[in-house]
């Protein structure tokens, strides 16, 4: 126990979004001490609601690359984020639960050549194969098959376990960072093991979409949240108000559609992205590139990651499509996505003869301002209402560096881990 306090007070907290900022939330409350030597007489509950009807890790917490790098930012975000990760993977064996591993991260640049096939459209429409021919009738079975020229690899600055690139398209490769400081997880994996987790602890999943932050405007304090209930049996969303003492929002990209937040300057980029499935007989090292590409006159860059199960990711650039109500009506444009594709294609024949999975793209919560994400107590808007959004491109490294301070200040009423002063959300007061 840390305090006595914080252990004789009852709490009704609820958790607004089921991303890895709410479902990481969720796993640091349900670990405080204060939560697992409540009282009786001064009970705890803890509500997670979530607007999908499909469950946690909807958006993009499902459907991001999962990067974890001592040089992400904000720093102050990071420093106490990194360490968590660690600290987790030990704790629950995240290496098996959620692919948590070290990684070489590197710079990549080299000229991309379309294949006849990828020319006229690898990755269209539907689940079929990249490429339908077999390999034995491949022009790209011939690059395979090629004689590895290890100095000729190293002169680029290729490593000598990077054989899913082409050697030919490669101008330069060069590490982005020392051994031990890039991490990953597979990111639907990890929010949807905070999220069980934390529910073995006793917090209850709501699947539900929050209409209102209730607050007593005498007393300023929080009194409660409305959601209408999702209900795919009948069709028809039932309206239901609980009590909180304590609300977080952690929303996303859709936090100012909740009335008490909705000034907060809080913008939306739609990304996509494919996951590959290379041939059986390809193994693919364990390296993230952020590749700069020129391909038919223009630059492109995806973000390509290898993961453990020897599934490849890679994203494309954001677009400003429309933010819609709800996760579940993220458009997906096949075209996106078949770009994405088939650049990746055009410097690796491992991934061009590999097997598009999956097509999907999700909304970034961006701070339009500038600055990092808004991470603490809005006491100026409301006593016990809490901001955690805007992670922009870094929430899967830091959300549990987030969670951790946002337990510490429901709890504890202070952030114990570090110092967060530029984060605060009365910046935009
Ligand atoms: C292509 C791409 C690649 C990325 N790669 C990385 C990476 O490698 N490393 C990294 O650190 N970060 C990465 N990111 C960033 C990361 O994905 C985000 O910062 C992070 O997922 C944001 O998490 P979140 O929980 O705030 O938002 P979300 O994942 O969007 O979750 C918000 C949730 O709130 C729910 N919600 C919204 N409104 C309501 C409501 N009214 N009631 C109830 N629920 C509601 C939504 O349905 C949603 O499930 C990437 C992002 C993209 C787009």
């Amino acid at each position: 126990m840390t305090s006595s306090t914080a252990a004789n007070k009852s709490h009704e907290i609820v958790i607004i979004g089921g991303g890895i900022i709410g479902c990481s939330t969720a796993y640091y409350l349900s670990r405080h001490p204060s939560f697992s030597s409540q009282s009786t007489s001064s009970p705890i509950t803890i509500k997670l609601i979530e607007a999908s009807k499909q469950g946690p890790a909807q958006g993009a917490s499902g459907k991001a690359g999962g990067l974890i790098a001592k040089w992400a930012y904000p720093k102050e975000l990071v420093n106490i984020s990194f360490a968590e990760h660690v600290k987790l993977a030990e704790e629950h064996n995240g290496k098996d639960r959620w692919g948590w591993r070290f990684v070489d991260c590197g710079s990549w640049e080299g000229k991309g050549v379309l294949s006849q096939e990828s020319g006229t459209g690898v990755g269209k429409e539907g689940n079929r194969k990249s490429l339908e021919k077999t390999l034995g009738l491949n022009g790209d079975h011939e690059e395979l098959e090629k004689p590895l020229d290890l100095a000729k690899r190293r002169r680029k600055g290729l490593p000598d376990d990077l054989l899913w690139v082409d050697e030919e398209s490669t101008y330069s490769y060069s590490p982005m960072a020392p051994k031990g400081h890039t991490a990953q997880v597979h990111p639907y994996l990890f929010t949807t093991s905070m999220m069980s987790l934390a529910q073995e602890k006793g917090v209850e999943f709501i699947s539900g979409r929050v209409t209102n932050v209730l607050q007593d405007h005498t007393s300023g304090k929080i009194t409660g949240v409305t959601y209408l209930e999702s209900n795919p049996d009948s069709g028809a969303p039932k309206e239901v108000t609980i009590s909180a003492t304590d609300v977080i929002i952690a929303a996303g990209a859709w936090c100012p559609s909740i009335d008490i937040v909705s000034s907060l300057p809080i913008s939306a980029t739609r990304a996509h992205s494919v996951t590959v499935r290379p041939q059986p007989s390809v193994t693919i090292s364990p390296y993230v590139l952020f590749t700069e590409i020129s391909l038919s006159g223009a630059n492109v860059s995806p973000e390509i990651y290898a993961r453990p199960d020897n599934e490849v990711y890679a994203c494309g650039p954001g677009d400003d499509s429309a933010l819609p109500d709800n996760v579940d009506d993220v458009l997906v444009d096949q075209k996106a996505c078949e770009s994405i594709y088939k650049h990746i294609s055009s410097i690796s024949p491992q991934l061009s003869n590999g097997t598009v999975e999956k097509r999907q793209a999700c909304f970034l919560p961006i701070v339009s301002t500038g600055g990092g994400p808004i991470v603490g107590a809005a006491s100026h808007i409301a006593k016990g209402l809490y901001i955690a959004t805007g992670h922009t491109c870094w929430g899967i490294c830091n959300a549990p560096g987030t969670a951790k301070i946002i337990s510490e200040l429901v709890f504890d009423g202070k952030i114990r881990s570090g110092n967060l002063k530029n984060l605060h959300p009365s910046r935009f007061e």
